[in-house]
């Protein structure tokens, strides 16, 4: 047996560590805790602290837990904890040890080698102090490989084709963007450009403002003085933007975060994704300027792109996939678990210097998208059929996805919701799973349509179960369909997307489905009316009153509040259209 070289990635927020069996890289783990939280603490009951219960001290002892020691890797900071000064190195080391223990408990066996990766950026001073760490906790480092590089080895890239990929990796308090050339199978990094001040902790903080804003609104108490109550509402703060990543709307709740006169003062609010996002522009707009950099530093433009991968726990925020989507015009790769992608690449690197054969990745996937169809109005016009996908093609499953959807109109009382599975921007012309209707809505907020949380669970058999919920009164309608689902490799997957990579997918107008409201059931009588209108409208040989009547008539019947309110506006269009004709 050859022997065994982990890979390791050592990452500012968090770490983990991986192997390669039986041709397949995997995570290694206690349970199912494969991530641990690059933190280390020291508690005067406790003794030294890793990882999760560091992490967890953090709220109650800032002072005497150590976070992000990763900046400070190749500098002469000195640390002072559990009464020692210690090296940056030294601490990493407390993590490197920490992760070697899970491997040797997992596989049962003594572990000496290792494979580290370091942010592309990284200067020789600093990949020396990784290398130090790694001895300092009993680790040969064979390899010092780059993040990046890791990513697009794990992804199998340069297996087959030279690629050029863009690496976008949104951390946890880091950003890098890199571009990794893949010829004749040799993997390089072209570029690379990143923000050292810019990750997952930052959205944390906007988002634990505006908790504290809320906070103050209703108990006129600050918080400002009190680093116990800012870290509970940091943390609170970055659950609710991890459960945002697949619902629209989250809760900021922290019992007793703070005291007056003897009385407990809770924070319980409630954010929506959608206002998440608006505060947290700024700081995407910032990861836009480093592609473009990147790119320009390269001397390459957008359409040399072959891959684009995403890297990195802040990249599972949908509003990340839909920046990196319409800037490099390539549907985004995140089959892998963007926080393991990483190690998996580290492992695969330590599997190739061990001389062990390493298989392509499989992973169960949904092959074609899924979503409902929507209209919504664009330049005081009503466009129906549009398709809002809750659920991107080659998503890793089991998934959950949900999103709120709005009737057209106040007096709606209810919708249909048609299922369907596919890639084109009109919802007719992919392929309808399943439809019905979800009746007796109510507003959600006087004066706005009634809203409902449409939900998609996508289960490992393949079941797709579609759920839509009143907002107001939570009333529930729900089928279970059968989806298609299937395992695919990793360079199938990437073969797929370049096959579908000039497809009309990508003109799908993205900020319409946000705002996509559930238009009533148009049926195929009426679809025939509407294209009859639209044609005369188009031979532009109507005088312009009539084109106008006709041009409101008919955006009438596509906003019909209710089934009947179809029927006879239908019935009227018909009327005038033969009249036209
Ligand atoms: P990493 O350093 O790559 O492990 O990334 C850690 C960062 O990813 C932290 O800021 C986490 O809050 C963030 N993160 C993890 N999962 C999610 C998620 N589902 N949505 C948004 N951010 C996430």
């Amino acid at each position: 047996m050859s022997e065994i070289i982990v890979g390791i990635d050592l990452g500012t927020t968090n770490s983990a560590v991986a192997i390669v069996q039986d041709g397949e890289p995997r995570l290694l783990g206690r349970g199912d805790e494969k991530i641990v939280p690059s933190v280390v603490a020291y508690s005067e009951q406790a003794g030294w602290l890793v990882g999760r219960p560091a992490l967890n001290q953090y709220t109650l002892d800032p002072d005497n837990t150590v976070r992000s020691i990763k900046r400070d890797m190749g500098s002469d900071k000195r640390v002072t904890l559990g009464g020692r000064e210690l090296r940056p190195q030294e601490i990493s080391a407390f993590i490197l040890r920490e992760l070697k223990s899970i491997a040797e408990e997992a596989l049962g066996e003594s572990i000496e080698k290792a494979v580290l990766t370091v942010p592309a950026y990284f200067t020789n001073a600093q990949r020396q102090a990784t290398k130090e760490a790694g001895a300092i906790a009993g680790l040969e480092v064979v390899r010092i490989i780059n993040e990046p590089t890791a990513a697009a080895l794990a992804y199998g890239l340069g297996d087959e084709e030279d690629q050029m990929a863009l690496v976008y990796d949104l951390g946890g308090g880091t950003f890098d963007v890199s571009l990794v050339e893949m010829t004749g199978g040799v993997v390089e990094v072209r570029a690379s450009h990143g923000d050292t001040r810019l990750g997952g902790d930052d959205f944390d903080m906007l988002l634990a403002e505006h908790a504290g804003k809320l906070f103050y609104k209703r108990h006129q108490f600050p918080l400002k003085e009190n680093r116990v109550a800012l870290a509970r509402l940091r943390h609170a703060a970055e659950m609710a933007k991890i459960h945002m990543s697949d619902y629209p709307e989250a809760d900021l709740r922290e019992e007793y975060l703070a005291e007056r006169d003897g009385t407990p003062l809770h924070l319980d609010a409630k954010v929506l994704r959608s206002e998440f996002e608006e505060m947290s522009d700024e700081l995407l707009k910032r990861t836009v300027e480093s592609m473009n950099k990147v790119l320009e530093d390269a001397e390459l433009e957008v359409d040399d792109l072959s891959q684009v991968l995403l890297v990195g726990g802040s990249s599972r925020m949908p509003a990340v996939w839909q920046l990196v989507e319409n800037f490099a015009q390539i549907e985004p790769a995140a089959e892998i678990n963007p926080d393991e992608v990483v190690a998996l690449g580290a492992a695969v690197q330590g599997a190739i210097i061990a001389g062990q054969p390493v298989d392509s990745i499989l992973v169960d996937v949904t092959p074609y998208s899924l979503g409902i169809e929507t209209a919504t109005f664009m330049a005081g016009q009503i466009i129906p059929d549009i398709y809002s996908v809750l659920i991107h093609r080659n998503t890793t499953i089991p998934v959950t996805k949900e999103e709120i959807f709005y009737a057209l109109h106040e007096k709606q009382d209810m919708v249909e919701i048609k299922v369907y599975q596919g890639e084109a921007a009109m919802a007719s012309a992919n392929t309808l799973l399943d439809d019905f209707f979800i009746k007796n809505l109510k507003p959600f907020k006087p004066g706005e349509a009634p809203s409902v949380n449409v939900r998609f669970d996508f289960d490992v058999n393949g079941m797709l179960n579609v759920t839509a919920t009143d907002r107001l009164t939570g009333n529930t309608e729900a089928i279970s369909v059968e989806a298609t689902q299937s395992t695919l490799s990793l360079s199938e997957i990437s073969e797929m997307r370049q096959q579908f990579s000039d497809a009309d997918y990508f003109e799908d107008d993205e900020d319409a489905v946000i705002e996509g409201a559930i238009a009533p059931e148009i049926d195929d009588e009426t679809q025939a009316l509407l294209t009859r209108g639209k044609a005369l409208l188009d031979e532009g040989k109507l005088a312009d009153k009539q084109a106008t009547s006709l041009k409101v008539l008919m955006e009438k019947v596509i906003a019909a509040a209710t089934q009947d309110d179809l029927d006879e506006l239908s019935e009227e269009l018909l009327d005038v259209l033969f009249d036209l004709e």
